[in-house]
């Protein structure tokens, strides 16, 4: 019993959250230097619902949290009404526009569609309180960091998967139910 209650406190957040150790790095979108060109391809290589956004690939520092399907709104949207949005339009998630080259094609800010303060915790976080915390928050996602750099992601399907693994390997589960 006391090995079992000691095996349950030993899984952390970083036991569940992507990407796993060998897996690629998560898919991030820069708060400033990324153009219409360079996030439509993250949203077409990937499926995730949602990108967190940072400072820079460099600083791995947390600003927000970006769904994917508002992003492809977004930019449908600027590129059908707004004259001169292209490939190479930056995109900008900040309060003021990053300095560009006078003959840069216009930009696009998107702040608007960021959640702010997306949820966070570290990479240390016992899951038993990472599950508590989904259920009573209704999250949809956690995004995880390890001295303010930002690890990782646990979407709610992540902390279910998580949960389904834990019952099978509780011997009490598999012995008398
Ligand atoms: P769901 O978990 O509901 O399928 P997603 O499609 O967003 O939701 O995520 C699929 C998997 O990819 C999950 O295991 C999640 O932790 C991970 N993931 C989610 N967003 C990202 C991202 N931006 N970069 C890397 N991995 C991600």
């Amino acid at each position: 019993l006391e090995a079992k209650e000691e095996f349950s406190h030993k899984t952390l957040a970083m036991d569940v959250m992507r990407p796993r150790r060998n897996d690629p790095s998560l898919t991030v979108i820069t708060q400033d230097s990324m153009t219409v060109a360079d996030i439509e391809a993250a949203i077409t290589e990937t499926t995730y619902s949602g990108f967190p956004v940072v400072v820079s690939r460099e600083s791995q520092r947390l600003v927000g949290f970006v769904l994917r399907r508002d992003l492809i709104i977004s930019i449908e949207s600027a590129r059908k009404k707004r004259e001169g949005v292209v490939s190479t339009s930056r995109i900008y998630f900040t309060e003021h526009m990053p300095p560009q080259p006078p003959t840069s094609p216009p930009s696009l800010k998107l702040r608007s569609i960021m959640d702010l303060s997306p949820f966070t915790i570290t990479d240390q976080t016992p899951m038993e309180i990472v599950v508590d915390i989904f259920r009573k928050l209704g999250l949809r996602q956690c995004l995880v960091t390890h001295n303010g750099r930002l690890l990782g992601i646990i979407t709610k399907k992540d902390v279910l998967k998580h949960i389904a693994q834990m019952a099978n390997q509780d011997p009490d589960s598999i012995l008398f139910n």
